[in-house]
């Protein structure tokens, strides 16, 4: 063997020094986080920075402890910001401190949750079957993590589609498929690409109208199933909403329930946004009819709390979900009655992937250190925030509330301004960063307040900074 390969491990000829050098890694980190407040939201990087990070691959070693200064100069004070209290846009969680310590030990695990006989398989299953009861779910649901909402609900579409088409379609592919799905016009974007993923056809979904409230119009729904019914096609998938994207809007989950029993159509709720919202007396009556849903997708990187990413879909007919996705008997993935290859759950046979990270254990950590009725309260803020935010907007003459609360999510402008602009010179001046949306055709200042560090005066400062820019603009 060559002197080069001889010398090829990874680790460390001294532990020490990089046992030194990892504590002080951590402690930055500490440091950064503490710190948050004091720095702004968000800051883009210049030029020179950027053009830092263009470099050749590089051949030879170098210093970590140089690598981890170039670190914390280059790249983490340019985050995308949504750590920040003054962070409002899109829809993001803020992590915590516990979750990173999680994903560090994660990391050091570096186990891979496809399958087989080991014990991160069982912490997964642990966090599923928490969310499976919490969600009136049953003890026979099977749940996996997957990297967000978006996939998850990709996945659901999937489950929908072979039980409406048959697990045929696996080997057929999907031809002519004759049947529908339903949402509302607020569904997220990834269910409409799911349908185009699926093979279905975005021309297949119907996007239903909705109430003053942003929710889905049941009696226009009920319309839509008749008129296609009438021209030959089959229902098969109706998606509600627990918490539209734009407004935080939640559909009368129930009465969706109802409609897809009678249909014999799938019912699939996208929680992303407010599911986790049944860990607080303010929204858990709102999701009444989430416990009949055949399967729900979930965030734990927005409201949980946790780092990204980790999102969830849960789904009540175990075997329906091993159907559309079990590998079938590939030699090198055969399971055994013991050793390694043993495990009743292998989480590869209920979705996509088949090398998968531990994206379980940062939430095991985050639910279990902080308790479900901690995040109840974090949830349960930010709704009183965005009440509150939303009173402070309709006392101000020069401000319009542009959509109703009905969860943490506030729309507004400032009056006969240029929202887009004013949005983009908060973000610029760094204390607070809201992102915007299209209501009714106008463009609106959206606050989704999400991250549990949010608080009152941040609320103010936005308010404060919106009259600011909106003023500076009109004189
Ligand atoms: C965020 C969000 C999604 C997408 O989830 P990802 O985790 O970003 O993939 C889907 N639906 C709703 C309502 C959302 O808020």
């Amino acid at each position: 063997m060559s002197q080069a390969h001889l010398e090829a491990s990874l680790d460390p000829k001294d532990w020490g020094d990089l046992r030194a050098q990892g504590r002080r890694m951590l402690d930055d980190m500490f440091d950064n986080l503490e710190g948050l407040a004091g720095r702004p939201v968000w800051q883009a990087p210049t030029p020179a920075e950027r053009a830092r990070y263009r470099t050749p691959a590089p051949r030879g070693p170098a210093d970590l402890a140089q690598l981890h200064a170039q670190f914390m100069a280059d790249v983490a004070p340019y985050g995308s910001g949504n750590r920040h209290p003054g962070f409002m846009g899109w829809v993001q969680g803020g992590g915590t401190a516990v979750g990173m310590l999680a994903e560090m030990l994660a990391g050091g695990l570096d186990a891979n949750l496809g399958g087989r006989d080991h014990m991160p398989i069982e912490v997964e299953r642990q966090v599923v079957a928490w969310m499976a009861e919490l969600f009136g779910f049953g003890a026979e649901a099977s749940g996996i993590f997957l990297t967000g909402t978006s996939l998850a609900n990709l996945c659901a579409v999937m489950i929908a589609r072979d039980r409406a088409l048959g697990v045929e379609v696996r080997a057929i592919g999907v031809r002519d498929p004759g049947v529908v799905a339903y949402a509302s016009k607020a569904v997220h974007a990834c269910v409409v690409r799911a349908m185009d993923m699926t093979g279905l056809g975005t021309d297949r979904l119907r996007l239903i109208d909705t109430d003053a409230d942003g929710r889905i119009l049941p009696a226009a729904l009920e319309a839509a199933i008749a008129a296609d019914q009438a021209a030959g096609l089959r229902p098969f998938l109706i998606v509600g909403s627990a918490g539209t994207v734009d407004i935080g809007a939640i559909d009368d989950l129930d009465a969706l329930a109802d409609i897809a029993a009678r249909e014999g159509a799938t019912f699939h709720v996208d929680g992303a946004l407010g599911a986790l919202g049944i860990l607080t007396p303010a929204v858990a009556p709102k999701l009444r009819g989430i416990e009949r849903a055949d399967s729900l997708a979930l965030d734990f990187h927005k409201l949980g709390q946790a780092p990204y990413d980790a999102g969830l879909l849960l789904v009540r007919d175990a075997a329906a979900h091993k159907h559309t996705f079990s590998y079938g008997d590939a030699p090198y993935l055969r399971h055994a009655e013991r050793g390694l290859a043993g495990g009743e759950f292998w989480p590869c046979d209920y979705g996509p992937d088949l090398s998968r990270g531990f994206r379980a254990l940062k939430v095991w950590f985050t639910l279990k250190a902080y308790g479900l009725d901690a995040l109840g309260a974090v949830i349960g803020r930010t709704c009183d925030l965005a009440q509150a935010l939303a009173a402070r907007v309709e006392a101000e003459p020069e401000l319009e509330l542009l959509a109703p609360v009905g969860l943490n999510i506030v729309c507004f402008g400032y009056r006969g301004g240029d929202n887009a602009a004013i949005c983009a010179d908060l973000q610029e001046a760094g204390r607070v960063a809201p992102s915007t949306t299209t209501l009714a055709g106008r463009t609106a200042i959206r606050a989704a307040i999400i991250n549990h560090r949010t608080g009152p005066a941040d609320i103010e400062a936005l308010v404060d900074g919106v009259l600011a820019r909106g003023r500076a603009r009109a004189a």
